[in-house]
């Protein structure tokens, strides 16, 4: 499905970027994986990729940064020559009830997951302008929908996105650019995997399909949206979340 296409995926060291890359390079796509810090872990998806006979290549570097953004847009068009797709998948949690929590939990949060997104579109919509395609798809959060009490920070990021996304589809779309984002809701990664048991069997009490999500349940929807078949679709929201939000 993504033949000779060119991807970037920010935050691919683990969880659903991991995911994410790995189907991409399955059906064919070259992935450039974005990662901060876990040097071992973006290795292993990378040799991953290898192994089942696709290219991938590392860039370690923070997308909160306006210039390490613009660089990994730049180390993607001279290694690849393009961008054919861009997957706004990094995030952090600094989850806090309002009363505690820290103003630099709050500018963290929005840092990383609002601001890089905003970064690495603003850099990857120029190389994709000209190319007159491109596919970018954001990774938001089903809290981003329905909020959630100790995670202010986090839902305002994740709200944003989701009105960034619809605004880059509409500014983007005569040029042939397409941009969606997905809502997961409760999925199986280290970000979920620190939260109690008694937080869990709450959460899931309210998933219709009584279970958490797997990565590959997002990654097979990232792969459709970076995909030709979905050529019509732009500016949506598409919840992976067992049915929790509807
Ligand atoms: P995760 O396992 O904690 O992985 C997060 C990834 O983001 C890591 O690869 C990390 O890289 C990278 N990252 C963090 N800050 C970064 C930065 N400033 N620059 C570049 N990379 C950075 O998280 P996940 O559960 O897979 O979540 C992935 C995305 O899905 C996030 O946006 C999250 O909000 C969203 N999401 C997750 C769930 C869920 O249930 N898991 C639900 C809804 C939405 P290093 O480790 O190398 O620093």
């Amino acid at each position: 499905m993504l033949k000779d296409k060119v991807a970037i995926v920010t935050g691919a060291s683990r969880g659903i970027g991991k995911s994410i890359a790995i189907n991409f390079a399955r059906q064919g796509s070259k992935v450039v994986l974005n990662y901060r810090s876990d040097d071992n872990g973006a290795e292993t998806t990378k040799q991953e990729i290898e192994q089942n006979g696709g290219v991938a290549i590392l860039h370690k570097g923070d997308v909160s940064d306006f210039y390490v953004a613009e660089e990994l847009m730049n180390f993607c068009k001279e290694k690849f020559s393009r961008i054919d797709i861009l997957v706004n998948n990094a995030g952090i949690t600094r989850d806090a009830l309002v009363m505690r929590m820290k103003e630099e939990d709050f500018d963290s949060v929005i840092n990383v997951n609002l601001k890089g997104s905003f970064n690495c579109a603003k850099h990857a919509s120029s190389i994709m302008l000209r190319q007159k395609s491109g596919k970018i798809i954001n990774i938001s959060s089903v809290i981003g929908i329905i909020g959630n009490a100790g995670q202010v920070n986090y839902a305002a990021s994740k709200a944003g996105i989701i009105g960034m996304t619809k605004s880059l589809a509409k500014e983007l779309g005569s040029r042939g650019i397409n941009v969606n984002a997905i809502a997961p809701g409760f999925i199986e990664t280290d970000m979920t995997d620190v939260l109690g048991d008694n937080v869990k069997e709450t959460i899931l009490s309210h998933i219709p399909l009584k279970k958490m999500g797997k990565t590959e349940d997002v990654s097979n929807l990232a792969v459709f949206l970076a995909s030709n078949m979905s050529d019509y679709i732009t500016g949506q929201v598409i919840t992976v979340d067992g049915g929790m939000v509807m």
